[in-house]
């Protein structure tokens, strides 16, 4: 059932409260609200009234001025104190009709004035007009309650932002999501949040909407990053809608997405990383190698690329086991990623037992040379490799090519000519580094032409 439902179903009656110390007005007035289908409760007191209006909680309460004891002010003046009954309309009624009575029976919070003698009719009309207020009012106030009870749980930040970028209101769920106290952010202007220029651009949307409020989109759902009040940035969707409330204003919802990235950038991580030995796969290397080419051929950089692999390693798995053979992996991989110093370095494992390492910027002897540095860093890691022919330890072979990136060439011929000069080192038997001074097929070109 919905609430509204729920609501009309609920809706009793309308009770009505008539005090009068005169009987046959009280008789009267309770058969007039009876005709008309209200319930009618009376009270010959305003000690009796007060009593009453708070154990009936009446819809409305016609109250007479004067009456021995507690007269009608002094009953009207107690119920307003009281949070009990101070919402209940008042009306008086009173034969004393003079200007200053009228305007202090408003005074005290009452909500209509009737002259005595009474004439029924107009009492109805007056009755029947505070009554529907009154349900108005309340369904007002509970059309507010609910508002607040949804703003006030939402999992969604929100914001209400006005025209000139000044945050006017914030939920518990933004408040939380940006590290504040409750409503400590009103007050505040979007340029605190947001980096200038993405603050700029909303700024001059709202501008846009404020002018011509009519012909005004929706700004819709972006990504956006968000100061976090520790001076961390949080990573949220934010959506925007105007309203136009007597003056322009800007509804923002924030979603919480920076989970959601979290993990993304974890599998995008995970996607560039070798699972066994924890350095870079081969995919990740492939475009590392291709950023590094295209910049190589703007700056006229040399490039080098080292290719490695294990001597023997299938008589080691044979003779160890495959686990052992895992565990070897491993650290010839951590030792050969130990020399990828520069950012413009990259070790890889490309397959199986062969890795690879890229140096930027690296002529060929000094390439040569890293990775003599990395082929006597693995021999000297002294793992046993008691069947190897080549040494008492495991060993590596390894070629290494130099390019000068060329529009002619592509990564492919570097890749075969460090193959080359790898199976050169398996051939010249393990164990040793052997370069090919170029891997560049338009520049052996070109040196043919010249040697003519
Ligand atoms: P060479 O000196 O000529 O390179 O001989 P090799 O035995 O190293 O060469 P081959 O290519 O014949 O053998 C490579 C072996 O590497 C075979 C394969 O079982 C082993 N291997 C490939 N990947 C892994 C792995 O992830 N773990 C283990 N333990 N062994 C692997
Ligand atoms: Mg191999
Ligand atoms: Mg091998």
């Amino acid at each position: 059932m919905t609430p509204e439902i729920l609501g009309m179903a609920g809706r009793r009656d309308a009770a009505v409260l008539i005090v009068d110390d005169a009987p046959e007005n009280l008789a009267a007035l309770r058969k007039l609200m009876v005709e008309q289908g209200y319930q009618a409760f009376v009270a010959t007191s305003g000690e009796r009234a007060l009593k009453i209006a708070r154990r009936v909680q009446p819809d409305l309460i016609l109250l007479d001025v004067v009456m021995p004891g507690l007269d009608g002010f002094d009953t009207c003046r107690q119920l307003k104190g009281n949070p009990a009954t101070a919402r209940i309309p008042v009306i008086f009624m009173s034969a004393r009709t003079g200007t200053d009575d009228v305007v202090a029976g408003f005074d005290l919070g009452a909500v209509d004035y009737i002259g005595k003698p009474l004439r029924m009719a107009e009492v109805c009309a007056r009755v029947r007009t505070q009554l529907q207020i009154r349900v108005n009012v309340e369904s007002q106030e509970e059309q507010a309650e609910r508002l607040r009870t949804i703003v006030n749980n939402m999992a969604e930040g929100l914001l209400i932002i006005e025209a000139d970028g000044r945050i006017q209101f914030t939920n518990p769920a933004c408040d939380k999501y940006l590290g504040y106290q409750e409503n400590a952010l009103a007050g505040s202007h979007i340029s605190d949040l947001l980096n200038p220029l993405v603050a700029q651009e909303y700024l001059e949307y709202f501008s846009r909407y404020a002018s011509a409020p009519g012909a005004a989109h929706h700004h819709g759902t972006r990504e956006v990053i968000i100061r976090h009040r520790n001076g961390s940035s949080v990573c949220m969707d934010l959506t925007l809608t105007p309203m136009y409330l007597r003056q322009p204003l800007f509804i923002g919802l924030l979603h919480d997405i920076t989970h959601h990235k979290q993990s993304e950038d974890a599998l995008q991580r995970a996607a560039m990383v070798d699972p066994l030995t924890k350095i870079a796969n081969r995919r990740h290397f492939d475009n590392f190698l291709e950023k590094e080419w295209q910049r190589a051929m703007r700056s006229g950089q040399p490039l080098s690329l080292v290719v490695l692999d294990v001597d023997h390693f299938k008589l080691y798995n044979d003779t160890l086991g495959h686990p052992a053979g895992d565990a070897c992996l491993q650290q010839v991989a951590q030792a050969i990623a130990s020399h990828a110093m520069r950012t413009t370095d990259l070790a890889a494992r490309y397959g199986g037992e062969e890795f690879v390492l890229l140096f930027a910027e690296t002529p060929c002897d000094a390439a040569c040379l890293l990775a003599e540095a990395i082929r006597a860093h693995i021999e000297a890691l002294q793992i046993p490799h008691p069947r190897s022919t080549t040494s008492a330890w495991l060993t590596v072979s390894i070629g290494v090519a130099t390019i000068l990136p060329h529009q002619l060439d592509n990564t492919e011929s570097l890749f075969v000519a460090a193959d080359r000069a790898m199976y050169v080192a398996k051939e010249g038997g393990r164990n040793q580094v052997r370069c090919s001074n170029t891997g560049s097929a338009a520049l052996d070109a070109v040196k043919a032409l010249m040697a003519g």
